[in-house]
């Protein structure tokens, strides 16, 4: 599966909005946005030039693409699919993206990053409905139980996170039984409760040209 292997902090600077795309590194002042508040590259702080509209459809749609650490085949095969679904395709598309199985990880707090998500995914210590699940992709639904593996309930990493992830907070839609390292999907994700700054109007502008 390919993958971007280039620096994160130079993603979020280009976007010029934290991403949290490094764990614990997101909230300390080492933050590369905090300390570096402009694109990366020789021409990061020239003047802005006067930026078009499909500059900004651009920008969005990169921004989530990268959130989500997505590929732009893999994105826009979800796009695709938002528009062939019932409702509001921009909603449909970040419902699609909240229920990959690397994001529910991330969310429920049993990884601190989405790239370490996909790896404990990748490393088959994930389970969904009592079944090993190594395909971070996957797609959840309503009442499925996302438990890590009894043998890696030790992970420190795994430990580490699940007691950190107070602060971001679990998503309502997710209920989580801390003591058996496990969370069941109560409903489909809440759009209001996506708290980055996303215009997805946006990005299915750029789609639809
Ligand atoms: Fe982005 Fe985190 Fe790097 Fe800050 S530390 S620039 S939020 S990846």
């Amino acid at each position: 599966m390919a993958r971007y292997t280039g620096a994160s902090c130079r993603q979020c600077r280009r976007e010029r909005l934290k991403l949290f795309l490094k764990g614990d590194r997101c909230y300390t002042d080492k933050c590369a946005v905090e300390r570096r508040a402009f694109p990366p590259g020789q021409h990061g702080q020239a003047r802005q030039r006067k930026v078009s509209d499909y500059a900004i459809q651009l920008r969005e749609k990169q921004k989530v693409r990268r959130m989500y650490g997505i590929m732009e085949g893999q994105f826009l095969k979800y796009y695709k699919e938002a528009d062939r679904l019932k409702g509001i395709t921009g909603e449909n598309l970040l419902s699609l993206l909240e229920k990959r199985l690397d994001n529910v990880v991330y969310r429920i707090g049993f990884a601190n990053s989405r790239r370490q998500s996909r790896q404990l995914v990748r490393h088959e210590h994930i389970f969904v409905n009592g079944k090993r699940v190594n395909i971070p992709s996957f797609i959840v639904s309503v009442n499925d139980v996302i438990s890590v593996r009894e043998k890696s309930q030790k992970v420190e990493a795994v430990v580490d996170s699940f007691e950190a992830v107070a602060r971001r907070g679990v998503p309502s839609w997710l209920e989580v039984d801390k003591a058996a390292f496990k969370a069941t999907v109560k409903t489909e994700p809440v759009r209001q409760e996506l708290t980055m700054p996303i215009q997805e109007q946006l990005i299915v502008e750029l789609y639809s040209k």
